[in-house]
């Protein structure tokens, strides 16, 4: 897929990968066998019929093919650049043995494009079931949120989604930066569920404003969905953290993505412009972060990771894309100390590591070399090391069972210890996927359904 330079995006925050020309989906989409059982289905966490969207593709029939798509996923065009196909539907696909699958992940972004450049009356938008005269409240407008109060609309339900934030999307807006998830294909998706009829409140917070018994008694919503995510960061807990110029990578990013830090003073919120980055992980968050970083004007960016570069998390791509952006990677260097002067960072002390014994996540587990300790000059540190649940929700609904961690217990379908609550995405999981926070509104979405017939 065509990619702006290098040198050139490193400076600016468009979008990274320019997507496929009409001419070039066509032909990647005839590559396709159409298989009589189709494996990359199987791949794929929503079960998209990815054979026969491609094969309307392929007749030429565009709308049609978005069509199917929307069946399944009402964000093609979010899902088409940020899921991890490679190891999905891409990864199943028959070719992938040969040599080079088809580009399904690609050519859903073609789509998704392609269904949002249509004027209005164009788009595919999905048909709502007839009035159930039944109100459902969803808590998080991230992909959790947005997929469940999608679903629950076809099913003819009235949907409000509450949002704490300004803007919807959760970390499609204020993690993935611009570069990678354009905000206005997120919007614009978005807008596609009010097209459907779904309310969204922005800046209300469940737990401080409603709590989520007032919800269901005293504002008559008959089921809740929780996917307020897992936005609480982490740190490590060593000497120096507090110094000015550390960030958590949700800050970071926060900041930059949604508060339009880069475009300080024209916008109000101010960011620390680095000029020696330390980003501290190996996840895509620590990617973004480091990207974000260099696009602010930093001179040096490192990526500091414990163990190597195979056995980080983020999307291959998205090293790649680092790498040829200059960012640095320091393996093997796990941070013990922030230094500082004044009270502002200027550098980090970190273990040299080995690699042992698989751990428990079956990754090779990262050892001390003792006595061979390094220093990283550097004036900002952004901690990128995952997140985990907030606690304010579960403190004002005590009957809400959670995990020693303080996620929320929740069943294959969403159901957890309160009746007619629900719950999916990072909430219940942990940090995961776009994809899979969807799938598990979606399946939230279905049993909402039968529990408020019960009702009846
Ligand atoms: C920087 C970054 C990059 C990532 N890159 C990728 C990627 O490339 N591909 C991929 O598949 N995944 C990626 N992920 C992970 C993915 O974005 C998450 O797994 C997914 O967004 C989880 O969806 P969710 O709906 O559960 O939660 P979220 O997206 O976190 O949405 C939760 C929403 O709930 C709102 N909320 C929270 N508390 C309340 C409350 N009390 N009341 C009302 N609203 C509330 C939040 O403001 C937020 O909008 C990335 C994550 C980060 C942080």
């Amino acid at each position: 897929m065509p990619e702006r330079d290098a040198s050139e995006r490193a400076r600016d925050f468009d979008e990274v990968t320019l997507g496929y020309t009409e001419e070039m989906a066509r032909a990647e989409a005839s590559r396709c066998l159409q298989c009589r059982n189709p494996t990359c289905i199987e791949g794929c966490p929503v079960n998209i019929d990815i054979k026969s969207f491609i094969g309307e593709m392929i007749d030429g029939d565009y709308h049609a093919a978005v069509a199917v798509l929307k069946e399944k996923n009402a964000l093609p065009a979010v899902c088409g650049r940020v899921c991890p196909q490679e190891e999905q539907c891409e990864a199943r696909c028959v070719l992938a043995k040969k040599g080079e699958s088809v580009a399904i992940g690609r050519l859903e972004r073609w789509l998704g494009d392609f269904d949002l450049a249509c004027e209005l009356e164009g788009r595919c938008v999905p048909v709502v079931g007839a009035d159930s005269g039944k109100r459902v409240a969803v808590v998080g407008s991230g992909p959790a949120g947005l997929a469940c109060a999608g679903e629950l609309r076809r099913y003819g339900h009235a949907v409000t989604v509450f949002e704490s934030l300004h803007a919807t999307g959760g970390v499609l807006t204020y993690g993935i930066p611009e570069f990678r998830l354009p905000k206005h294909i997120v919007q614009a998706e978005v807008g596609l569920l009010e097209e459907m009829g779904v309310e969204i409140r922005c800046d209300v917070v469940i737990g401080a404003t409603y709590t989520i018994d007032e919800l269901m008694t005293e504002e008559g919503f008959g089921a809740v969905f929780i996917g307020n995510g897992a936005g609480l960061p982490m740190f490590l807990g060593i000497p120096g953290e507090n110094l000015n110029g550390v960030y958590s990578a949700n800050e970071f990013l926060t900041r930059v993505n949604l508060m339009r830090a880069y475009e300080f003073p024209s916008a109000d919120t101010p960011v620390w412009r680095g000029r020696k980055v330390a980003v501290v992980g190996g996840g895509n968050v620590a990617m973004d972060a480091a990207r974000t970083a260099k696009r602010l004007g930093a001179e040096e960016v490192f990526l500091v990771y414990r163990r190597t570069e195979a056995e980080m998390p983020a999307r291959k791509e998205e090293v790649h894309h680092a790498r040829e952006e200059g960012i640095e990677f320091k393996m093997l260097c796990s941070p013990v100390e922030v230094l500082g002067k004044d009270g502002w960072v200027t550098g980090i002390v970190a273990n040299t590591m080995e690699l042992g014994e698989p751990d428990a996540s079956g990754r090779r587990a990262p050892v001390c070399v003792m006595g061979a300790d390094v220093t990283i000059d550097c004036d900002t540190v952004v901690m990128a090391l995952g997140t985990r649940a907030n606690p304010l929700l579960p403190k004002t609904t005590p009957d809400l069972e959670l995990s020693k961690r303080g996620y929320i217990l929740a069943d294959e379908d969403g159901a957890t210890s309160k009746p007619g609550v629900y719950a999916g995405g990072d909430i219940v999981t942990g940090s995961a996927t776009v994809i899979l926070a969807m799938g598990a509104g979606k399946r939230a979405a279905r049993a909402m359904d039968e529990w408020l017939k019960q009702g009846d």
